[in-house]
């Protein structure tokens, strides 16, 4: 059966009470359509951000919300936060009943066997979204290491740590953001009020570091 044939499967009804979105429709279109409502420009974000373009033009709204075996879709998250409810036809009766997407998502391995999500329901609201995507390990770069003896290090007889790299420069990144806002290098974390705001009120002693190189190459890489 041609899904793409039913009657507003792959519409968008816009009202001033609520926007209705057929489950057909992919990411890419609702990236495209939604994109200038400001309440919903969080669900454009999330659908125009997922997977990569090729998916987008194909995957839809309807699949995103019934593919069980996929839990990281980007959908359901922005949609829940626009308390958005679901459209289903069950086995065989006329009418599609509308559900809280919470409740849905709760029971959808229940619910969906024979059954179609025909249309998604969002309330209109005066309120802003946006949606920022936490990266995964899919969109993780491949790392390439090499090992260079006798660089300086802080550990006893000269140990150095291999585990600790991708935990420790979570902390860095966000000290590093910090030093571009304020100017100021606090150097020491977890960043708490008091080592952020005394140096900014010139208070409090700097750390001394005098056995590490200013220059990072410094610290990487043995002196020849
Ligand atoms: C390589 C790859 C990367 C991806 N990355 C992301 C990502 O980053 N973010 C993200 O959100 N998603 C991602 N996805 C998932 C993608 O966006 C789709 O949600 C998913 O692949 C389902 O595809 P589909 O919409 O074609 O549904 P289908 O494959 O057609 O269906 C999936 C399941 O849902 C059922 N179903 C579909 N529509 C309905 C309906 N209306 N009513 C009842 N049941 C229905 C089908 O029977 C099937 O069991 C990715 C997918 C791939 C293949």
């Amino acid at each position: 059966m041609a899904l793409g044939g039913l009657k507003d499967f792959n519409e968008i009804t816009i009202t001033d009470e609520a926007v209705a979105l057929g489950a057909g429709l992919t990411n890419a279109r609702l990236a495209a359509a939604l994109a200038e409502l400001p309440e919903l420009r969080g669900l454009a974000q999330a659908a125009g951000r997922s997977a990569n373009p090729a998916i987008r033009q194909v995957a839809t709204l309807g699949g995103n919300l019934c593919a069980t075996e996929f839990p990281a879709a980007d959908l359901p998250p922005a949609l829940l936060a626009l308390e958005a409810s679901v459209w289903l036809h069950r086995d065989g009766s006329g009418a599609a009943e509308e559900l809280p997407l919470e409740d849905f998502l709760a029971r959808r391995d229940q619910l969906l066997p024979g059954a179609l999500v025909v249309a998604v329901s969002i309330p209109r609201t005066a309120q802003r979204s946006a949606h920022a995507r936490l990266p995964q390990a899919g969109d993780a770069l491949p790392v390439q290491i090499d090992l260079y003896e006798g660089a300086p290090s802080l550990g006893p007889l000269g140990a150095k740590g291999a585990g600790e790299i991708p935990i420790l420069n979570v902390a860095a990144a966000v000290a590093c953001a910090v030093a571009n806002a304020t100017g100021i290098r606090v150097q020491e974390i977890p960043l708490t009020p008091p080592r952020v705001l005394d140096p900014l009120c010139g208070e409090g002693e700097a750390l001394d570091l005098g056995h590490m190189a200013q220059d990072w190459w410094g610290n990487v890489l043995a002196e020849t």
